[in-house]
């Protein structure tokens, strides 16, 4: 029988009951805008404030050090253009991985066309992980920021942050992680990672869309990205978009509630799929095997296109990508799966399917029972396909 089966969570995730709730409010009765000083302001101010807060001892950061965005496209830009400009005198050369996702790499691009900036891709191996020495070597006396994600989107592997962000530190040189796909999903103490700056997103984690959190450490006077009203302290101008704000700390804080069990129940049902897809000939798991998020299998098989995958999968209700959800629609094999060393003819067979805690074993044993006759099917009308 035909199910509806959501497997694309690092794509979104559906919102929680929670978050909803915790937003309501905001987008009915309490509409003020918390910059008002009439008591429907001050409500609306202090409602942002308890979330500030919440995400603050989250992160294990103090309140002060969080600054709320339009998502994680946002923080990892103002990370970047926040420090070319604060470190100008310093030099302008900027190192990040290979594998970061499009909303570090795109920036990158247009600060060496527009304003001359270096950037050193660090190389990643067949895991996808950046070597704290390949970091080291990269360094230069002119470098002023390293930026490399806590884990990645397209092949869910875990990067040793904390090794990295020491390695930088020693030379003086910032470090930021886009966290976006960890947060909510393994633990982050950004004291424990040691990082800098950090950029997460709510709809990761089962919060509302458009709505994020940049973490930038006290002493690190990053520039504004946005000028206008002085909002976020100066940091951030903008009315805040309050009920988001309410939903991503709701999101957040039910997530790192969780987290233990979570975690728990989304590895078994990850590793079932994982053991499971990998009895099909020709396939191969992408990512750390061990070192990974714990909703992510991502796999090649080769010899058909992971599009038409997809659309099958559409076909029986089944949701999943093959590569990043933003990379979809071009036909260049994704540059995560380039950068882990697979020839094209294998990367373009990609699929990911990303589980999170509303999903259950049903939904599991569904793709195990759709999945592997698909791959027959399309095989079997591939003229580079030999049984
Ligand atoms: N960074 C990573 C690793 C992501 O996976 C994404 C979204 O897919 C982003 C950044 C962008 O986040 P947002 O959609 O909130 O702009």
């Amino acid at each position: 029988m035909k199910r509806f089966v959501y497997a694309d969570n690092a794509g979104t995730t559906p919102m929680s009951k929670t978050a909803l709730d915790a937003m309501l409010p905001y987008l009915t009765t309490e509409y003020g805008n918390p910059s008002g000083i009439y008591s429907l302001g001050r409500t609306a101010k202090k409602a942002l404030e308890t979330a500030r807060e919440t995400v603050a001892r989250d992160l294990n950061a103090e309140p002060s050090e969080i600054y709320f965005t339009g998502g994680g496209t946002e923080g990892d830009n103002w990370a970047l253009r926040g420090a070319l400009e604060l470190k100008a005198k310093t030099g302008k050369h900027i190192i990040i991985s290979a594998v970061e996702h499009h909303a570090d790499l795109h920036s990158c691009e247009h600060l060496k066309k527009k304003y001359g900036a270096e950037i050193t891709l660090l190389p990643v191996d067949q895991f996808g992980w950046v070597n704290p020495e390949d970091l080291r070597a990269a360094l230069r006396d002119d470098t002023i920021l390293c930026s490399v994600m806590l884990a990645n989107n397209e092949i869910g592997t875990i990067e040793p942050i904390r090794a990295l962000a020491e390695i930088a530190h020693e030379r003086g040189v910032l470090f930021h992680t886009d966290a976006v796909q960890a947060v909510g999903h393994i633990p982050v103490d950004v004291k424990e990672l040691g990082v800098d700056m950090l950029s997460l997103s709510a709809h990761k984690f089962c919060g509302p869309k458009g709505v994020g959190a940049m973490f930038i450490k006290k002493g690190v006077n990053l520039p504004p990205l946005l000028d206008g009203g002085g909002h976020e302290r100066g940091k951030r101008s903008g009315t805040e978009n309050v009920a988001g704000i309410c939903g991503l700390a709701a999101a957040l804080d039910e997530a790192v509630a969780n987290m233990g069990e979570n975690m728990k129940k989304v590895s078994a049902m990850r590793d079932k799929l994982i053991e499971n897809l990998l009895q099909v000939p020709r396939s191969r798991l992408t990512g750390d095997p061990v070192n990974r998020l714990p909703g992510t299998a991502s796999f090649v098989f080769a010899c058909i296109e992971g599009e038409s995958i997809i659309l099958s999968l559409d076909a029986v209700g089944i949701c999943a990508s093959s590569g990043s959800a933003c990379s979809s629609g071009s036909l260049d094999p994704s540059h995560v799966l380039m950068a882990i060393g697979l020839p094209h003819e294998v990367a373009h067979g990609s699929v990911r399917l990303t589980l999170n805690e509303m999903n259950t074993m049903e939904d599991v044993d569904y793709i195990l029972e759709q999945l592997p006759p698909i791959i027959k099917r399309l095989r079997s009308m591939s003229p580079l396909w030999e049984e």
